[in-house]
């Protein structure tokens, strides 16, 4: 075999192929982040063609079995394959598929050969080649039936410009859209479980994040802080990089505290976030706010206090959980890897100075009213000015 043929991954999109007028904005997009990607695990050669991205490791310094994680979590992509080097000659491929695929066949009842063919000067076209190797393959396996219609195995044949490529049906990949092209939303993150899956779930809807974090030192620890962070460099395979803002949050709590009733200490530490949160994503053109609350959880998610909540902000508050379950959530923070952390068992802000009997139908003019006592504006600017922004990189 001539050596500059080496296994190569495809990576199929998904809705991206339904964009109509917009999809070379999509694919350019997916086409950068995959190179982006890629580009830690080795030397990739990265086209596009029939909705696949192709890539072709350069030198033997890849990371095969890196890169192919790396394709399984890019956004866009629905499948990934890894995909085996053989020469162009159909005899070969069929005996490449025999040795390769035996086990298969041995299952199966039925199978298909489906190719692709980018090298239009290659002397059969794809329907040959199928029926070709399909042949040969029917005298190796004779008890194993051609079934074009609902086999129960297909075989992949891609003859490419160096070498043919055999593969099985490909995995699942992450699905989605191209991370940045649904626009910038800024993230509420929490040390919870809840909030890395919302972040999570709008990723995969194209859109690019920032986070925001309220800190409450002393009453909040340093490894609170450092769970977050943690948090946040998980989803970076996923999102890319992540500027978080983590903000100064202990004297907006003390002032609640000390002023407020204590059944609104929640809904209105609750509305400072959401305040701030929208400051920070003017100052960053972000437009939208995204939260992990889910319908009903707890007392400052129910209809009546979402609705207080949000009474502060203009921008859209997204909350991709209002409908699940929390087994699902949880489902979901294992699949992307952020429960072992989340479930660490250290304190967030929203349980210090928890209420013990929260208001769980507040009402807005009340809340108002009890939040009047203190200096709104000059706690947020308090808080604003003593924001530290932090980059969490992949
Ligand atoms: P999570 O599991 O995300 O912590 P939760 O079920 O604990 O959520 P709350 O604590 O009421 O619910 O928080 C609701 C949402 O508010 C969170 O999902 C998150 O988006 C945001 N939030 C809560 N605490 C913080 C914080 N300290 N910093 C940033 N956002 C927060
Ligand atoms: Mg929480």
């Amino acid at each position: 075999m001539e050596n500059q043929t080496r296994e190569i991954l495809l990576l199929k999109l998904g809705e991206v192929v339904l964009k109509g007028l917009n999809r070379r904005r999509f694919e350019d997009k997916l086409m950068a982040n995959a190179a982006r990607r890629l580009r830690k695990c080795g030397r990739f050669q990265i086209s596009i063609r029939q909705s696949t991205i192709y890539a072709e490791p350069l030198d033997d310094n890849c990371d095969m079995d890196a890169a192919y994680q790396a394709a399984r979590q890019i956004f866009g992509i629905v499948r990934v394959a890894r995909a085996c080097p053989c020469e162009k000659d159909t005899e070969k491929i069929a005996l490449a598929i025999k040795n390769m695929l035996s086990g298969e066949f041995q299952k199966a009842r039925s199978f298909k050969v489906e190719t692709k063919r980018a090298d239009k000067n290659f002397y059969l076209n794809s329907i040959e080649i199928s029926r070709d190797v399909g042949g040969r393959l029917s005298d190796f396996f004779p008890a194993v039936k051609v079934d074009v219609h609902d086999p129960d195995l297909t075989v992949y044949i891609e003859i490419r410009e160096k070498a043919a490529y055999i593969h099985l049906p490909a995995a699942v990949g992450a699905g989605g859209l191209p991370v940045g092209t649904g626009g910038r939303a800024l993230s509420l993150l929490s040390g919870g479980l809840d909030s890395p899956v919302a972040s999570y779930m709008l990723a995969r809807r194209g859109v690019e994040l920032e986070m925001i974090h309220f800190a409450s030192p002393p009453y909040t620890s340093e490894q609170a802080r450092e769970k977050v962070l943690n948090l946040a460099k998980i989803l970076t395979p996923y999102c890319g990089r992540l500027p978080v803002h983590v903000m100064p949050f202990t004297h907006i709590q003390e002032e609640i505290r000390r002023n407020c009733p204590e059944e609104f200490f929640t809904i209105i530490m609750r509305r400072f976030m959401m305040r701030l949160a929208e400051q920070v994503a003017s100052q960053i053109h972000a437009k939208a706010l995204i939260t992990g609350e889910s319908l009903g959880q707890v007392a400052s998610q129910t209809m009546d206090a979402l609705r207080v909540t949000e009474d502060v902000v203009n921008l859209p508050v997204f909350r991709p959980l209002i409908g699940m379950d929390k087994i699902e959530i949880i489902k979901i923070s294992r699949q992307i890897g952020t429960y072992e952390t989340s479930i660490l068992p250290y304190e967030d802000c929203c349980t210090v100075f928890t209420p013990r009997r929260p208001a769980t139908r507040p009402d807005l003019n009340q809340v108002r009213e009890a939040e009047s006592k203190l200096n709104i504006e000059n706690l947020c600017a308090e808080s604003l000015s003593g924001a530290e922004p932090v980059t969490v990189k992949f």
